[in-house]
């Protein structure tokens, strides 16, 4: 398999990378790594962008890939990386480099240095890994840490026991890796993995850290298993005390997302905070969404459940649904659908209900004389209520009956 005269092979045939190629000749020494190493090796199809190590300067390299290939380069300070958006792919570039943690949990130091140091600062082996693209080291597989080896064994290994107190984002990275790749931590990485979540490491973490991470793990096809596993190595409860997810209830709401079309990822967080939302709402404060989705997260995780029970109760007529629907997020009904909510009724809602509406409009009613004000809103609105409930129908009756609300007789 690493074999460099098949590696290039692979490489010429991955269309991806192939169209890369011409423009990486004169660069810097440019290496894939990231997922699709693993891609080309054979253990992994998640198809993200293409990651490029680059031995000098990975923002002036972007630049010159931008003028050869179209699209728009972006810089960042921080880490000397770019990213570059052409018609036909995404690139990460970063150049190679040595990493220092001042503190457990804080963002590291970083100095330029050779690949083989780069990927010693890497995750797990099998992420450590690196295939060369220029001329002669063209398909060249660079894996000093014997992650090809641990990927026949399946195996996810960390570098170093301190890996995950170093960066306990690592837990959720090792926990996605291995429900993603089907693999499992070695001994001596569970063993590190469980004593990072009990002592806490987590804590150290800020909040957007881990919600990138925490939304890959749930954007994953296999996040119920792995909110399993997170709460069988401790790593839930590392995350807030009160973190107690149900992987049933995350599996059932992706699923009621995919079915209703709304934010699977979300779905599923609403999901992980349903079990002790109140609690879990300064926790999620913190992660830092955006307002958005923030709020429909908070929303569905304490409003989903009595909606569920409320929609089981007993049939409701259309006007009740609109009410009770209406404004509920689309992650809402998802999760409510995983809490029993019987199907019919949302999907009723989403399909046809919520897409009935009036013939007549406000200006309609201020032609009649009706004075602008709430009384005027609220009379379309009681409108409304009653076409859907089958008791007005057709445009003239529509306008007689919200004259008669709006005039009050
Ligand atoms: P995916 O695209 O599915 O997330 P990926 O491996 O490409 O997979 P990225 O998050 O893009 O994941 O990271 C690219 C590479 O950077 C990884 O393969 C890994 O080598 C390295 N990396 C990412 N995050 C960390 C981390 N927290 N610690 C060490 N190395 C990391």
């Amino acid at each position: 398999m690493s074999a460099p005269g098949e590696l290039r092979e692979r490489l010429r045939a991955t269309p991806a990378v192939a169209q890369l190629l011409p423009a990486l000749e004169d660069l810097q020494p440019v290496y894939l790594v990231g997922g699709w190493v693993r891609v080309l090796l054979g253990f992994d199809d998640h198809r993200g962008p293409v990651d490029l190590a680059v031995e000098g300067d990975a923002r002036a390299a972007a630049r010159t890939l931008a003028a050869r290939l179209g699209g728009e380069s972006r810089e960042y300070e921080q880490f000397g990386t770019a990213t570059l958006t052409t018609p036909r792919l995404e690139l990460d570039l970063t150049p190679t480099r040595r990493e220092t943690y001042p503190e457990p949990g804080a963002l590291p130091v970083v100095r330029p240095a050779p690949l083989t140091e780069d990927l010693a600062r890497r995750d797990f082996t099998v992420n450590a890994m690196a295939v060369g693209l220029r001329g002669d080291d063209l398909g060249h597989l660079y894996d000093p840490l014997g992650g090809l080896a641990d990927a026949a064994a399946r195996l996810i290994r960390v570098m170093h026991p301190a890996s995950f107190t170093d960066d306990p984002t690592r837990l959720l990275r090792a926990v996605r890796f291995e429900t993603r790749l089907g693999f499992r931590m070695d001994e001596e990485t569970e063993r590190a993995a469980r004593e990072a979540a009990e002592t806490g490491a987590p804590a150290t973490v800020s909040g957007p850290r881990i919600r990138d991470e925490l939304i890959d793990l749930l954007s994953e096809v296999e996040a119920p298993a792995a909110i399993a596993r997170l709460s069988e190595l401790g790593i839930d409860r590392a995350l807030h005390p009160a973190m107690r997810p149900d992987p049933e209830l995350v599996a059932s709401a992706a699923l009621g997302a995919m079915a209703i079309e709304a934010d699977r990822a979300l779905a599923a967080l609403a999901a992980v905070c349903a079990a002790a939302p109140l609690e879990l709402d300064l926790w999620l404060a913190g992660l830092q969404l955006d307002a958005r989705d923030r709020d429909v997260v908070s929303w569905a995780a304490r409003m989903a459940q009595p909606l569920a029970a409320e929609l089981r109760s007993r049939d409701h007529p259309p006007s009740e649904l609109r009410a009770l629907l209406a404004r509920q997020p689309r992650e809402s009904l998802a999760l409510a659908l995983a809490a029993g909510a019987p199907p019919e009724p949302i999907l009723r809602w989403i399909s046809d209900l919520s897409h009935v509406r009036l013939q007549i409009s406000g200006a309609d009613l201020l032609a009649e004389g009706v004075p602008e004000g709430p009384a005027l809103g609220a009379a379309l609105d009681a409108t409304l209520d009653r076409k859907l409930d089958g008791l007005v129908s057709g445009r003239e009756e529509e306008l007689r009956t919200a004259l008669e609300l709006a005039r009050g007789s």
